[in-house]
């Protein structure tokens, strides 16, 4: 690489995933020249990181990008990674994105008049950088995890593909968000004894009113919710997912029914000693929080419906039983007895920014940002959790998101011409 000159250009992109192809796609709208650095291929995380059986929990008409839309003969279907990962390239070609892939970006720092980036194929000086490297880049495992007797295999998403790749035997889930009630179900229908640890979660139907869940979320507007208007916003970027799976049966995939399936519950793992779990007590208490925000939330899905006069459109209101306690939920489990055989930490994805040499990260790993403008002229994010909305991170969350960041983006360079 020494002698080999640096390169120019207005604003580079990192990540080509669906974020930074929306950055790239808005940038090209305004004249902006830029480059796409992607350190794998285009849609790199959904080909390398998720599991065999993976399905999207958004439904296909929720998956547009600027431009483009799913027009298929199944709108209320969920995407597999394969056609998530085709339906990305698709964007990228669509949007004539130009994406340098195979190149990783090692550093990322300030100069005068903007940011020098280092990749693994040479340098490039730039006057705005868009960072859209993800919001998932590392399993979170926690510290206790080292604890964990070496005769117990663990697992992440990223390494978890599927049940037949595990040792026979018991599995222990940890986290019961949307990867870990999905990956519980699918072990415990593989035949297998399956331990669900569950901490704080979000609980919700499949559908709701004979509609997807997620219909309702958008048509009410809660998830157009900005981030200015969110009453607690650093609760709200911390928000587990939610519970639910995306089917060809549209099914509900909550606690009851893992229950119903033969998952034993358990409380939160707060610690290991002696190479025993030790999981919290109060499970009735996490799920009378889950049930009673999931009825909130369905009220003020009935009081959108009842003031807008939809309801002729949709079914009744529904209630849901609450989630069951089981009678004596254990509080440890002895790891070196040889009942469990794996651990699967669904407890959580962090983004990785060890390649960012600007002050800009927390001490908590994040970034400091003001709806994606970061806290250093000229620097911008996509694609984290609620950055300008509810719905930041989804797919269709993007469009209006990557326009605005654009929009200010395009406004910073204007404003130091
Ligand atoms: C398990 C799981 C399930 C999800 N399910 C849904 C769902 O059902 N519906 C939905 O809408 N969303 C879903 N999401 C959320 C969201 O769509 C994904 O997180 C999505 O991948 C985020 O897109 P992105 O472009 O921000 O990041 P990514 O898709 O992660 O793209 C970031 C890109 O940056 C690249 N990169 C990272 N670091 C560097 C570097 N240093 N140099 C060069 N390149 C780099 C990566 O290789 C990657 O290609 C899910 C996420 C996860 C983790």
């Amino acid at each position: 690489m020494r002698g080999r000159a640096i390169e120019h250009v207005t604003t580079v992109v990192i990540g080509a995933g669906h974020a930074g192809l929306a950055a790239s796609h808005f940038l090209r709208e305004r004249s902006i020249d830029h480059l796409v650095i992607e350190r794998g291929e285009v849609a790199n995380s959904w080909r390398r990181e998720r599991w065999d059986s993976f399905r999207l929990l958004t439904p296909n008409w929720q998956s547009r990008l600027p431009g483009l839309r799913y027009e298929g003969p199944e709108p209320d279907g969920y995407m597999t990674t394969k056609e998530v990962t085709q339906f990305i390239e698709r964007f990228a070609a669509f949007s004539r994105a130009p994406v340098r892939t195979g190149t990783n970006v090692t550093s990322v720092r300030r100069t005068g008049d903007g940011y020098h980036v280092t990749t693994s194929r040479g340098e490039i000086r730039c006057r705005a950088v868009v960072i859209a490297s993800g919001a998932c880049n590392r399993p979170a495992v926690p510290p206790f995890g080292d604890a964990v007797p070496p005769s117990v295999e663990q697992l992440t998403p990223f390494d978890y593909r599927a049940p037949d790749r595990l040792p026979d035997g018991g599995v222990l889930v940890v986290g019961a968000s949307a990867t870990g009630v999905q990956l519980a179900a699918e072990l415990r229908g593989s035949g297998r004894p399956v331990t669900l640890s569950v901490g704080e979660h979000v609980r919700l139907p499949r559908t709701y009113r004979g509609r997807d869940v997620l219909w309702w979320m958008d048509a009410s507007g809660v998830w157009d919710q900005r981030y200015d208007e969110v009453d607690d916003l650093a609760r709200a970027r911390r928000l587990p997912s939610p519970q639910l799976v995306g089917t060809p049966e549209r099914g509900t995939l909550d606690l009851n029914a893992l229950t119903s399936m033969g998952v034993e519950l358990v409380g939160r793992w707060a610690a290991v000693r002696d190479g025993r779990a030790l999981f919290s007590g109060g499970l009735r208490n996490v799920f009378s929080l889950a049930d009673l925000k999931m009825e909130r939330l369905l009220g003020t899905f009935d009081e959108w419906a009842r003031t807008r006069g939809r309801d002729a459109e949709v079914g009744p209101p529904e209630r849901f039983a609450p989630t069951r306690v089981p009678e004596s939920a254990r509080l440890r489990l002895d790891l070196r007895s040889g009942e469990i055989r794996t651990i699967v930490w669904a407890t959580g994805f962090r983004p990785d920014y060890g390649w960012l040499d600007v002050p800009v990260v927390d001490e908590k790993g994040r970034l400091r940002h003001h709806g994606g403008a970061v806290d250093s002229p000229g620097l911008y994010a996509l694609g984290l959790p609620v950055l300008r909305r509810r719905r930041s991170t989804f797919i269709h969350g993007i469009e209006d998101d990557a326009r605005e960041v654009i929009g200010h983006l395009a406004r910073h360079l204007a404003g130091r011409r």
